[in-house]
């Protein structure tokens, strides 16, 4: 695994969750200084976290305050501090923050008792629940590495997920349960969350209420930080899944550094209905966790039903992707009552489209802000909390962050130009798990990891513009197209709904680019009148060639779209 040099303090710090360490206004106030937005000895990097904090920071105190300890002694001392207070209310079920502490501590012991040993990795897999949460805190407090596996995975890329990761044993639900067993691994499997149909079905396994019981609780030792916690694989929405092994550092610093962006306290409630199996669902849980707050979350997305939870807990923060917002938008002004009572509606995970942000601002009384993070790279921008939301900009590096737009060789651009978005900091990994070239390619020297999206710095607000991703990038008689930049003029267009672009290839261009596109429901939408709003708006070269009416496009469970999935529709007859 490379390891790129992260320059990350090792000393210790003081426990950094406590919001009473969070004044923000303990430093200078300085916060216009030009030298905050300039290049560096090392280039053009946008060093700005003191407009995230409110107040000047030292980069080395911030960073080692940023990693200070691991998971599961941050969790469990902020269980310690609030041991009644509720923090998860998962669907049906409420646990509070000394249940939950109980839970790892007794699940570590049972671990411990099947030769679980630190560095061992633990399968964690299936739907949101209260027992995902416990399941997922034994294992981190028993020092194992965690796999989390989405409930969508069948039964053959659990398989091969099972093998790639060498997992010992496995936490599932009800349903990856009986795929793993139908994959007869011979792995042991522990089952979590509601056993539909009062525990009748295959057996695989014992449940894990089971085995928590007459276990003694293990205490959260210290642990150590740069030891990895997650093994996650990335979405693939380009190419295989590759293995991201995420240190206690990288995943305390991600969410740490968001929560003093956002002003996360122990009051606040958040809510949200994205899977825990992602960073992004599992981020809310650690910031409630590690805050000693409450969250209410769904396992399965419904729009009414999640605005009505979050009126009835009274919720302040609300994570969502822009496909939820997209839905959340077409609720009738009752229904969407409740969501106007958030201080903070963050949107993330796949490009929120202009008019959309407009319309959830709208909506929900607020234009959502946006956040841009990766697997690899953790939580990394953000808009300000208190500044001015734009939409189109997904703001500024978070505490601890730094980015560069670079050319292809990783060389530093100016402002306004546009580039690859590298990231380096606290947050990001060390590198992937597998074939040394898949890590070489990773980063540029210095520790910057190459995100593979394409963006600018906005010269006049400081702001990052997140343009597409490389892969995805049509080049079109020698031109470079980026798909976001034509879909954003075609849903511009009164009859479009949604559009995706992407390169078919063509013996004339190369790649020609083409459209596909749902109308809005009873619209007259034409691809020949679309082609022309295209043309009045943009080069002709970046004008698609052909454009596709469809139903829906296809999208991971995240929302965003698989734009390399596209492909003409069959010619009827
Ligand atoms: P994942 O590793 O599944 O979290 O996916 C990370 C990718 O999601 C990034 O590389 C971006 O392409 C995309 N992404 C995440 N956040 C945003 C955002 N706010 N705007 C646009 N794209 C985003």
């Amino acid at each position: 695994m490379a390891s790129p040099p992260h320059g990350r303090p090792r000393r210790a710090a003081p426990a950094p969750d406590s919001p009473a360490q969070d004044s923000p206004a303990q430093d200078s106030p300085e916060l216009d200084s030009p030298e905050l937005d300039s290049p560096g000895p090392d280039g053009w990097t946008l060093d700005s976290w003191s407009r995230h904090l409110g107040r000047r920071a030292d980069p080395a105190a911030l960073a080692a305050r940023l990693t200070a300890g691991s998971l599961p002694e941050a969790v469990s001392a902020a269980a310690a501090a609030a041991p009644r207070r509720l923090a998860l209310r998962i669907d049906d079920e409420d646990v509070t923050h000394g249940e939950l502490d109980d839970a790892a501590g007794r699940g570590a012991a049972w671990l411990h008792g099947q030769g679980v040993r630190p560095g061992h990795r633990v399968l964690l897999a299936g739907a949101g629940s209260a027992d995902f949460v416990r399941a997922y805190l034994a294992a981190l407090r028993a020092g194992a590495t965690v796999v989390p596996a989405s409930p969508m995975l069948t039964a053959a890329e659990l398989a091969a997920l099972c093998e790639q990761a060498q997992v010992t044993m496995a936490f599932a639900d009800h349903s990856s349960a009986g795929l793993l067993a139908g994959a007869a691994s011979g792995l042991p499997v522990t089952r979590i969350g509601p056993h539909p149909g009062g525990g009748t079905g295959r057996p695989c396994g014992p449940a894990l209420r089971e085995v928590l019981s007459g276990q003694d609780p293990v205490p959260a030792g210290p642990a150590d930080p740069d030891a990895p916690a997650i093994l996650a694989y990335t979405s693939g929405t380009t190419g295989l899944p590759k293995g991201v092994p995420l240190t206690h550092a990288n995943l305390l610093s991600s969410i740490r550094a968001a929560m003093l962006a956002w002003r996360w306290n122990g009051s606040d409630v958040l809510v949200h209905a994205l899977p825990l199996t992602h960073q992004h669902g599992l981020g809310g849980v650690h910031a409630t966790l590690l805050a000693g707050s409450r969250a209410v979350l769904c396992s399965r997305f419904e729009p009414a039903r999640l605005a009505r939870l979050a009126g009835q807990a009274r919720a302040t923060i609300l994570f969502a992707v822009p496909a939820m917002y997209q839905r959340l938008t077409g609720l009738p002004r009752a229904g969407l009552a409740p969501l106007r009572g958030l201080r903070l509606a963050v949107s993330g995970s796949a490009p929120l489209d202009p008019a959309l942000a407009r319309r959830a601002g709208a909506a929900l009384g607020q234009l959502p802000l946006e956040r841009y993070g990766t697997t690899e790279s953790g939580l990394g921008v953000s808009a300000l909390y208190d500044g001015p939301r734009v939409a189109g900009s997904v703001g500024r590096p978070l505490p601890g962050v730094r980015l560069r737009i670079a050319d292809p060789d990783g060389r530093p651009l100016p402002p306004g130009e546009p580039g690859e978005i590298l990231l380096a900091g606290p947050q990001v990994f060390g590198g992937y798990l597998g074939p040394a070239g898949q890590a070489g390619q990773a980063f540029h020297p210095g520790g910057w990891f190459r995100t593979g999206d394409l963006g600018r710095i906005e010269p006049a607000s400081g702001g990052v513009e997140i343009t597409g991703r490389i892969k995805e990038l049509i080049i079109s008689g020698g031109f470079n197209v980026t798909p976001r930049e034509v879909e954003l003029v075609l849903e511009q267009h009164p009859a479009v709904s949604e559009a995706a672009v992407a390169g078919l290839p063509s013996a004339r261009w190369g790649e020609e680019v083409a459209a596909w596109v749902v109308p809005v429901p009873g619209a007259a939408a034409d691809p020949a009148g679309l082609i022309a709003h295209a043309r009045a708006r943009l080069a002709v070269y970046k004008c698609p060639k052909q454009v596709f009416l469809v139903d829906s496009l296809p999208r991971n469970s995240l929302g965003k779209v698989l734009r390399r999935t596209l492909r003409p529709p069959p010619v009827p007859g």
